[in-house]
């Protein structure tokens, strides 16, 4: 973004009232978990799936309470994103839907659907790794996770491992327009 216009820059962000929340900074536990992240991701491609992976871990002892990858073809759900996958397995070992302590590590920014249920769980705090312009909703579209207007805020950190999410992402695309012109469609 240039600094060169800041009162076009200060009106453009004006719509989004989240834009200027502090981003977190990545600790050594979410690295960790953003490998783990991007190894589900890759085995989600490996079976025609968006590669997208998610680890749900408790903030203070580094517990994994869930992991997942986007299993939305295999199963036909257009919720089964990795993230709500993932939130919903470490509900289900905590015994509770409140995820204050936990942090949610993902490798795509999450979606308006997503960034909502990170809300709604309490999530402590959400790490990712790429930006979605497309439809990511913590900072490119929408500022979901950290709107002060609702009532529970994350602690949003972006950007970790970012090139390596990303690049799972483009070379799926890449190769399923390439099948594509080959004449042989993916089942997906
Ligand atoms: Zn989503």
């Amino acid at each position: 973004m240039s600094s060169r216009r800041p009162g076009l820059l200060a009106r453009l962000l004006g719509a989004h009232p989240a834009a200027t929340a502090p981003a977190g900074a990545a600790t050594e536990q979410d690295r960790r978990m953003m490998t783990r992240a991007i190894e589900l991701a890759g085995q989600a491609g490996a079976i025609g799936e968006v590669p997208v992976g998610a680890v749900v871990y408790e903030t203070a002892t580094g517990r994994v309470l869930g992991e997942s990858f986007n299993t939305r073809e295999r199963d036909a759900d257009p919720t089964a994103h990795a993230e709500l996958v993932a939130v919903r397995q470490a509900a289900r070992t905590l015994g509770d839907w409140r995820l204050n302590g936990c942090t949610v590590v993902v490798t795509l920014e999450p979606c308006p659907m997503c960034a909502g249920m990170l809300v709604n769980a309490r999530a402590g705090r959400v790490v990712y790794g790429a930006d979605d312009p497309k439809a990511g909703a913590c900072r490119s579209l929408f500022a979901i996770t950290t709107d002060p207007r609702l009532n529970h805020r994350c602690e949003l950190v972006a950007g970790v491992e970012a090139e390596a999410c990303g690049r799972l992402l483009r070379e799926f695309f890449r190769g399923r327009r390439r099948a594509r012109r080959a004449g042989n469609p993916p089942d997906a």
